[in-house]
């Protein structure tokens, strides 16, 4: 307590915060009627705020703590860097080792022949990368035309001007003027809020033939590429069906279209391998990395390139573009150090013998309460559907979101960390998470979605649509 308690008194951390701290994502009438949660600590899965509340975090942060909190070997990495060589770029033909090992180190782990790492500070910068690197390519490859990139509804890419375009937000891209031209939006695989009548196998089919269909709207000698999570994390932890990968991948090699697989989330074990294409059997041309590369230690991004792309933008001069932190040695010291923790203490495997099972089997069992429709997890990712009437996957009569929202606050209430999107709730726990830290988290899921459930009824919200 006296250590967590060395600080202003909430309420006053709180005002400040209100008074000069303009946060993503976040409405500023309830910052200051409510004010933000104070977070103070962290050690394992659990946070610690300036009441001394522990809560479990089941999001990992925000997708990324994926060794968990309070691993010294990565703060000692950062500080031998920084007494090292803290800081210095890798423009004009310079370089230094930690970015020479971690860009070696990254094609090791990577699949197929992607062997080029073009470093970032985060995943929305890779992503803008991402845009300039395949326009380029194809100009360089003698096909200027080939420009337009293909997403998603309800992607999510990031949130700079073309992280926010490649996305399908349509609360982003409703603010600042977005998409940017020559990007390009096909429906998402989410069978259960979408897939109606059909089977979830028809579904996927149909929404990859999408992709098909645009491209042959546009003509494939103006499609460059085709961006996609290989699950959707943001938009709700949308796990697609069986079918919806291999006729993306057969579409993509069919039309000469570069596909870019935003690993930010699915990479660095959450779905029991390094990459969540080597789960999924996709043959990516570029992977979009963040997040878990450091385990949210130090902010680091890059793309991962495949030789052909990186061969033809090699030889075509400068490639004019680049980040003042394209590289940072103290970032790339502590990827290091996080990739060497994961492959020694066997992490892959811990997901993928004990962790991820044992999550599937307990998180399908929510599926049992009467306001919970699918619950699915892949890896160490997880989403279910609130829902008034499970028979007829019916939405809520309420404002979507409503209920989700109270969900999450109760689940705050009850000392668990889970996201609502839409009336979906979502989980990505660190990656290290024990049995019994699952059994925690499911204890508090079920208790706070019974709860929530409670107060729906008695306040007159549980009606379909
Ligand atoms: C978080 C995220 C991004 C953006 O990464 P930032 O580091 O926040 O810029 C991009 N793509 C996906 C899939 C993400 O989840």
């Amino acid at each position: 307590m006296n250590v967590i308690a060395n600080h202003l008194p909430t309420a006053e951390l709180q005002r400040l915060d209100a008074a000069h701290h303009l946060h993503p994502f976040t409405a500023g009438a309830e910052l200051k009627a409510k004010g933000a949660r104070v977070i103070t600590r962290a050690e394992g899965v659990f946070l610690t705020d300036s009441d001394g509340n522990k809560m479990l975090d089941a999001m990992a942060g925000l997708w990324c703590v994926n060794i968990g909190y309070g691993r010294r070997e990565l703060a000692d990495a950062a500080h031998a860097q920084m007494l090292q060589l803290p800081y210095y770029n890798t423009f004009f033909q310079t370089t230094h080792v930690p970015a020479i090992a971690l860009a070696k180190r990254l094609a090791d782990l990577a699949p197929g022949d992607l062997h080029h790492v073009f470093f970032a500070g985060s995943g929305s910068e890779a992503n803008d990368t991402n845009i300039r690197l395949v326009r380029h390519y194809w100009a360089a490859m003698g096909k200027p035309d080939k420009r337009v990139i293909i997403s998603r509804h309800n992607a999510y890419h990031g949130s700079t001007m073309g992280g926010a375009s490649l996305g399908g937000m349509e609360p982003m891209h409703a603010q600042g003027g977005l998409p940017l031209p020559e990007i390009e939006h096909i429906g998402q695989p989410h069978w259960y809020g979408e897939g109606g009548d059909m089977s979830p196998e028809e579904f996927g089919l149909l929404r990859a033939r999408e992709l098909e269909n645009v491209i042959a709207h546009l003509g494939e000698d103006r499609v460059a590429a085709f961006i996609a999570e290989p699950i959707q994390g943001a938009g709700g932890v949308i796990i697609p069906p069986d079918s919806y990968w291999p006729e993306v991948q057969r579409i993509c090699d069919a039309h000469e279209i570069l596909l870019i697989a935003d690993e930010v989330i699915t990479g660095f074990g959450r779905t029991g391998y390094w990459f969540g294409s080597q789960a999924l059997n996709i043959r990516p041309d570029i992977m979009t990395i963040a997040k878990g590369v450091t385990s949210g230690y130090q902010p680091l991004g890059g793309s991962i390139v495949s030789d052909a792309v990186a061969e033809v933008v090699s030889e075509a001069g400068d490639f004019n573009h680049g980040y003042t932190y394209s590289g940072h040695p103290v970032a790339a010291a502590v990827a290091l150090e996080n990739l060497r923790i994961i492959e020694e203490e066997g992490v892959l495997a811990h997901v993928r013998e004990v962790a991820a099972p044992y999550l599937a089997e307990k998180w399908a069992m929510l599926a049992d309460h009467p306001m919970v429709g699918e619950a699915k997890s892949y890896g160490m990712l997880g989403g279910l559907q609130l829902t008034p009437n499970k028979t007829v996957r019916a939405p809520f009569a309420a404002p979507v979101g409503t209920v989700g929202l109270r969900c999450r606050e109760t689940c705050f209430k009850n000392g668990l960390v889970m996201r609502h999107v839409g009336d979906r709730m979502i989980i990505s726990p660190p990656l290290v998470i024990t049995r019994e830290e699952i059994d925690l988290l499911l204890d508090r899921a079920w208790a706070s979605i019974d709860e929530t459930y409670r107060g729906v009824l008695g306040d007159g919200l549980f009606e379909a649509a």
